[in-house]
C-alpha cells in the first residue's frame, strides 16, 4: 500500500491557496525527483515554495491536499499549522494523515485527535479507516485505540477485520507484508 499523491488530480476550493505553506514538499515521496519522505525537496523554498515551479513533475502539478480542497476545514488544519497533511486514498477512501516527522506528536493535539477519533467511529461504518503516517511508520486510529502497524513497504497492505463483543464493534489491525504474499 503505497500512497501515491500524484493520484489524485484535484480543484483547489474558493479561496483556498498554499499561500507559504511548503509542507507536502517535505512529508511525501517524490520519485521522480528520487526525494525520501520526511526530506525537503532540494528544490522546495521552504515557506515560499517551489524553486522549479514552471517545470516541477506532473506529480507536484496534480497535488492538492485535503485543505486545499475541502473548505469546511478550519484554518488550524493548514498543514503548516496543524503539521501534518491529509490526503484521501483514492483507491480505499481512507483517511491518511502524514505528519511532518519534526513534529511526529502533532496528529496527537487536539483538536486533531478528537477529531480524528470521531471521523475514526463515523467511517468504521462504512469499513474506511483513519491512518497516520510518519514517514512509511503508519498507526491506525480506532475509536477505542490506536494500532502501530509499524513501516508500510512498497506492495505492503492493512487487513482490517470486524468482531461483534459485548462491548461493540471492534476492529482487528494486521499488516499484510509484500513479502508473505509473494
Ligand atoms: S500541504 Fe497543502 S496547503 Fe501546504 S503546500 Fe501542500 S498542497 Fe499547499
Ligand atoms: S519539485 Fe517543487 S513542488 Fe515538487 S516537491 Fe520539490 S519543491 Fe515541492
Amino acid at each position: 500500500m503505497t500512497f501515491d499523491p500524484a493520484a489524485l488530480v484535484s480543484t483547489p476550493a474558493e479561496g483556498r491557496s498554499c499561500g507559504t505553506c511548503t509542507l507536502c514538499c517535505k512529508v511525501f515521496d517524490v520519485p521522480s525527483l528520487e526525494k525520501p519522505a520526511g526530506q525537503w525537496c532540494k528544490h522546495c523554498l521552504p515557506g515560499r515554495g517551489c524553486g522549479i515551479h514552471e517545470t516541477r513533475p506532473q506529480h507536484c502539478r496534480a497535488f492538492h491536499c485535503m485543505w486545499m480542497t475541502a473548505s469546511w476545514l478550519a484554518d488550524e488544519w493548514k498543514p503548516e499549522r496543524s503539521k501534518f497533511v491529509l490526503t484521501t486514498d483514492p483507491a480505499t477512501r481512507n483517511l491518511l494523515v502524514q505528519v511532518d516527522p519534526g513534529q511526529p506528536r502533532a496528529w496527537r493535539q487536539d483538536p486533531f485527535y478528537a477529531q480524528f477519533k470521531r471521523w475514526a467511529q463515523s467511517a468504521l461504518a462504512e469499513n474506511k479507516h483513519v491512518i497516520v503516517f510518519v514517514n512509511k511508520a503508519a498507526t491506525v486510529v480506532l475509536p477505542d485505540r490506536d494500532v502501530e502497524v509499524g513501516i508500510i513497504g512498497p506492495g505492503d497492505s492493512l487487513s482490517f477485520q470486524k468482531r461483534v463483543t459485548a462491548h461493540g464493534v471492534l476492529v482487528d489491525v494486521k499488516k499484510v507484508s509484500a513479502a508473505a504474499g509473494a
